[in-house]
C-alpha cells in the first residue's frame, strides 16, 4: 500500500511546492509594478484591505473554497491568482518528470517562476520588469560558471558558460536588430527594450540554442493570436499585443522539447 502510494508522493510534494511558490509569484505580479515590497505588508484584499488570514491564503484551495471572493467584502478576486498558482504547480511537476530533482530542476524552476512573473506583469501593465530580467541574466550566467567550475552537472538545461554568454549576446542582439530595423522602416517603436532583456535572460539560463527556438515559437504563436485578435476586434494596427508572454511560451517550448528541436540544427554547434 505504502509502496504503491510512494511514486505519487514526490510529484505531489513538487506540485504543492510549486503552488506555494505560485502564491508568492502572485504577490510579485501585483506589487512589483508599483514598486511595493513583496514581503511586507502581509497579504491583504486589494479592495477592502482586510489582512488575509493564513487559512484563507492556502494556494489553490482557498480560491476554490471562497469561490473567488474576498471573505470580508465579498468582492471578486481575480482568477489570475488561481491561474498562476496552478500554472507554477503544473510546470514544476512537468519539469520534475522531465529531469528529476537536482540542480537542473531548481535552476529551471527559478527560470519558470521568472517567466510567469514577467508574463502576467506584461499582460497586466505592459511592462517587462527589469527587476526580474536583469538579475535573471546575471543568475543564468553565474550558475553556468559555478556549474562548469565546481558542480559539473551534465544537462541540456544547464548550458556551458560560453553557451550562456552567447545566449545573452544572441538573445539581446537579435531583438535589438529587429527593433532597430522595424523602427527604421516603419518609424514605429514596435519592440520594447524589456523584450530584449527578457530574451537575453532566456539565453543566459538555457544557452544560445534556445534563442532561435524561443523566437520561432514566440513569432508563430504571436502571429496566430494576433490574427485571431484582429479578426475578433477588427483590424487596428496601432494595437500591439504584448510580446513577452509569447517569448516566455517559446522558452517553455525549448525547456520541454529542446533536445528534439536541437537535433534539427546540431551540425551548427
Ligand atoms: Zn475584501
Amino acid at each position: 500500500m505504502i509502496l504503491s502510494f510512494f511514486p505519487l508522493l514526490l510529484p505531489l510534494t513538487v506540485f504543492i511546492f510549486g503552488s506555494i511558490v505560485g502564491s508568492f509569484l502572485n504577490v510579485c505580479i501585483a506589487r512589483m509594478p508599483k514598486d511595493e515590497s513583496v514581503v511586507s505588508p502581509p497579504s491583504h484584499c486589494p479592495v477592502c484591505k482586510t489582512p488575509i488570514p493564513f487559512y484563507d491564503n492556502i494556494p489553490l484551495i482557498s480560491y476554490l473554497h471562497l469561490r473567488g471572493r474576498c471573505r470580508s467584502c465579498r468582492e471578486k478576486i481575480s482568477p489570475r491568482y488561481f491561474v498562476v498558482e496552478f500554472l507554477m504547480a503544473v510546470l514544476a511537476v512537468l519539469l520534475f518528470s522531465r529531469i528529476g530533482l537536482g540542480l537542473a530542476f531548481f535552476v529551471n524552476f527559478v527560470l519558470v517562476a521568472a517567466l510567469i512573473i514577467i508574463t502576467f506583469i506584461d499582460l497586466d501593465v505592459r511592462i517587462v520588469p527589469d527587476v526580474i530580467s536583469l538579475p535573471g541574466i546575471a543568475v543564468g550566467l553565474v550558475v553556468s560558471i559555478v556549474n562548469s567550475q565546481w558542480l559539473m552537472v551534465q544537462s541540456l538545461l544547464l548550458p556551458t558558460p560560453l553557451s550562456s554568454a552567447l545566449g545573452i549576446l544572441l538573445g539581446g542582439g537579435v531583438l535589438l536588430l529587429v527593433a532597430w530595423s522595424y523602427q527604421f522602416f516603419t518609424g514605429i517603436e514596435g519592440m520594447g527594450g524589456g523584450d530584449i532583456k527578457l530574451l537575453a535572460m532566456i539565453g543566459a539560463f538555457l544557452g544560445w540554442p534556445s534563442i532561435p527556438v524561443a523566437l520561432f515559437f514566440a513569432s508563430l504563436i504571436g502571429s496566430i493570436v494576433g490574427v485571431a485578435f484582429m479578426l475578433k476586434k477588427g483590424v487596428d494596427s496601432k494595437y500591439a499585443l504584448p510580446f513577452a508572454p509569447f517569448l516566455c511560451f517559446g522558452a517553455l517550448v525549448y525547456l520541454f522539447f529542446g533536445e528534439l528541436l536541437i537535433a534539427l540544427y546540431q551540425p551548427l554547434g
